[in-house]
This record gives structure tokens, sequence and C-alpha cells, in this order.
């Protein structure tokens, strides 16, 4: 199976019953900004490169977010902060994308989500997490030209770090802990290494209050590079 055999496929998932009637009723109530715009209302598949060196794993696709452009983390302001760092940091073609089909170019980097559906509060359930967790593994296994994996937020951290165990790769004892700035190195089945770094998610609650800025999550990125570079 491809990896855009397996993009098809995710957007036609309907195995969480929440966030499937939650996904499809934001979708046809619309936000009053939006009322002019289709919404997409499904699965959001990941985006970029299909032979990405960089994973950019976040949390879940915004109900008026990637929801309503059937991208991942475009269309909100998180997903504003992600793709103008990605710019910044010479993997995107254009610093913002604000609808499906702008000409947007990703470089060497995807972004992806460990719930491809928009979740009520952006909170998805244990439940919903781990019905979703298949589709990173398999999204993993696909993209061997990983090297490093950025984790946006703790949830991300936990999620990565249970997916790529359950596909055997080895993960260090203690197990490491999340943290902006926090490096892990993870070792595929194969032996190949892939460093997982931590950033605070460019939530609303984290950018308003200064607890990241642009130049942390800059930083980040940086740093991912310095290691592709190594
Ligand atoms: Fe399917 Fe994942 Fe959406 Fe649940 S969250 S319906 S598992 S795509």
């Amino acid at each position: 199976r491809t990896l855009a055999e397996l993009d098809a496929r995710v957007t036609k998932c309907r195995a969480c019953p929440r966030l499937v009637d939650w996904r499809e009723s934001v979708a046809k109530g619309k936000r009053a900004s939006f009322a002019g715009e289709p919404y997409w209302g499904r699965p959001v598949a990941s985006l970029g490169d299909p032979e990405a060196w960089l994973g950019i794993i976040g949390l879940a696709p915004a109900a008026h977010g990637g929801n309503r452009t059937g991208r991942m983390f475009t269309g909100d302001r998180s997903g504003d902060w992600i793709h103008a760092a990605l710019y910044r940091a010479g993997m995107n073609s254009q610093p913002d994308s604000k609808v499906a089909g702008d000409g947007l170019v990703m470089t060497g980097a995807r972004t992806i989500a460990p719930v491809h559906c928009a979740p009520p509060d952006n909170k998805p359930t244990p439940d919903e997490r781990h019905a979703c967790a298949g589709w990173l593994r398999r999204e993993l296994q696909l993209i061997p030209t990983l090297e490093i994996l950025i984790a946006l937020g703790g949830i991300a951290w936990q999620a990565t770090l249970s997916g790529v165990r359950a596909m055997g790769w080895d993960v260090p004892r203690p197990q490491p802990r999340f943290g902006h700035g926090a490096e892990a190195v993870l070792t595929r089945a194969d032996g190949v290494p892939v460093r997982l770094v931590g950033s605070y998610h460019p939530s609303q609650q984290n950018t308003f209050t200064g607890r990241l800025t642009t130049e942390m999550l800059d930083a980040v990125f940086a740093r991912a590079k310095e290691i592709h570079q190594v």
C-alpha cells in the first residue's frame, strides 16, 4: 500500500461515532465568517512531502481549520503558527495557507495528526486516540525517510512513543518525558535512529500567554535542521 492510498483511505474512516457526528455537524453549521465556504467535514489526511525527513506531529485538526479546509493544520491560528515556522525554516513555499489549492508546497516536512478528525473542545477521548493509533503506525511505516519527529505537546509526544513502541521501535527506559526542547532517540526495528523533539503546542492558550513564542518555535525547527545536517 502506498502513502497516497493510505491518505485516501483515512478520509473515509468512520470508526469513532462521536467524532463522525461532530465533524459533520460542524460542517453543516459552519461559523458565520466561513458561511460561504465549503467545509470538508471528514477525516483529514496528513499533509506534505511523502519523502519527508521531518514529521510534525500535532493533536488533531481544528473544527473550523482542517475540518474546513481538508488539509492538516491549516485554516486556524495554530496551523498558521506551524506553517509560518516551516516557511521561516525554508521548508514551506509560503508562510500561510488559507484555502485548499493555494499552491502550498512543503519540502522535507509533513504535518501529521495522531487523531485525524476534529474533536469537540480539541479533546479526543482515550478510546478515540486508541482507535486512530493504527493510522499513525501505518503512516510512519510508509515514510522510511523520516529522521526527526517534532511532537507538539504532551499528547503528541505520548501518542508517538506509544505508536512507535507498538511498531517494535526501541524507546529508552525510563520513558522520556515531554518538555519544550526535550529530545529522545528512538530506534526503528531495523536499527535506524529517529530523533524525537518536543515543543509546546502552538495553541492560542500557549501563544497568547507567551508560554510559546515564535523564537521558541523557530529554535525547535533550527534544532531539527541541525540534527538533519549532522
Ligand atoms: Fe477514524 Fe481516526 Fe477519525 Fe476515529 S479519529 S473516525 S479512527 S480517522
